[in-house]
C-alpha cells in the first residue's frame, strides 16, 4: 500500500482540512512535552504567528530514565485542546501504548515514535483509528524496515500516513542522532507517501537546526518538525535543543522563498 509503484501520485494528507504533502509543505512546531496551559498557548500563539500549520506536544513522554518527566498525561493531551480552541491549529501527539488509544480520538495526528516504530500491534490499533499518522524512523531502523512499518499501519485501514526522518544512530557523537539526508529521496521514490524531517532530534543542537532545514528542503522533504519553547533553559525535556520562538520565526522566513506553506 505504501509502495509507490501501485500508487504513483504522492499521497496528500488531509490535516483537520490542511494539506500536507504533494506540494504542499507542512510547518509543525511546538514543544517536547506539554508542561502547563499559559506554556503551551504561548508557544501555539508564538509558532501560528510564525507560520506553523500544526501545534505539537507530547503528553505520554518515552523518557529513557524512569525517573525524568514522564508527560503530564490526558491532562497534557486537554491543554494541547485548548491550545488548539485558542488558535485554530490542528495537533499532534505521541502515543506509546495500545491502551492510551481512546484518549486520542480527537487529536488531529497521532504520533507513534521512533521507540515504537516496530511495535506491530501499536501500528496496527494505530492504523485502526482512522486518523493521519506521523510516524517517525527507529533509532536503528532501515529504509526497508521503515516503510513496513508504514505498511503496518496502512493494513490497519489508515493511508493517511506521514513519514517523519529524525536522525538514526551512527558511531557520530557530536550530534544527538546522525540526519540521514539521503532518505529524504529514497523515501520518496520507493513511496507516494509525504517525509517531514525532525531536525530538532536529528541534531540536538539549535544553531544546527537552520541549516539541516535548509538541507531537508533542498533535498525534497514535505515538512518540519521543531520543538519549540518559551524558555528553554526552563523546559522539563529536551530544553537544549529547543528554539526560542524568535529563533523558529527567523528560520521559517528564510525558508518561505523556497515552500509553498500550508
Ligand atoms: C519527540 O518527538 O518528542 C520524540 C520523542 O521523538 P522521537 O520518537 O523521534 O525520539
Ligand atoms: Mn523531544
Amino acid at each position: 500500500k505504501a509502495n509507490r509503484k501501485f500508487h504513483p501520485e504522492d499521497t496528500v494528507v488531509d490535516v483537520s482540512g490542511r494539506k500536507l504533502g504533494g506540494g504542499h509543505f507542512c510547518m509543525i512546531a511546538g514543544p517536547c512535552s506539554v508542561e502547563s496551559a499559559e506554556q503551551i498557548t504561548e508557544v501555539a500563539q508564538a509558532v501560528k504567528g510564525a507560520g506553523a500549520c500544526v501545534l505539537r506536544g507530547g503528553a505520554f513522554k518515552p523518557r529513557t530514565s524512569p525517573y525524568a518527566f514522564q508527560g503530564l498525561g490526558p491532562v497534557g493531551l486537554d491543554l494541547l485542546r485548548v491550545a488548539r480552541q485558542k488558535t485554530g491549529m490542528p495537533i499532534v501527539s505521541e502515543v506509546m501504548d495500545r491502551e492510551q488509544l481512546p484518549h486520542f480520538a480527537d487529536v488531529d495526528i497521532i504520533q507513534v515514535g521512533a521507540r515504537n516504530m516496530q511495535n506491530f500491534t501499536l501500528l496496527r490499533a494505530v492504523g485502526e483509528m482512522g486518523k493521519p499518522v506521523l510516524l517517525k524512523r527507529g533509532l536503528s531502523s532501515t529504509i526497508e524496515e521503515f516503510l513496513m512499518s508504514a505498511e503496518y499501519v496502512m493494513a490497519g485501514g489508515c493511508e493517511q500516513v506521514i513519514l517523519c526522518e529524525r536522525g538514526i544512530r551512527t558511531f557520530e557523537t557530536a550530534t544527538r542522532n546522525t540526519l540521514d539526508l539521503s532518505a529524504i529521496p529514497l523515501l520518496k521514490r520507493l513511496s507516494h507517501l509525504p517525509v517531514v524531517v525532525d531536525p530538532s532530534h536529528a541534531t540536538g543542537i539549535p544553531w544546527m537546526i537552520e541549516p539541516m532545514s535548509r538541507a531537508a528542503v533542498a533535498a525534497g522533504a514535505d515538512g518540519l518538525i521543531i520543538e519549540v519553547h518559551n524558555a528553554p533553559e526552563k523546559a522539563l525535556c529536551d530544553g537544549a535543543q529547543s528554539l526560542r520562538p524568535q529563533e523558529f520565526a527567523d528560520l521559517v522566513e528564510g525558508l518561505r522563498p523556497f515552500v509553498k506553506l500550508c
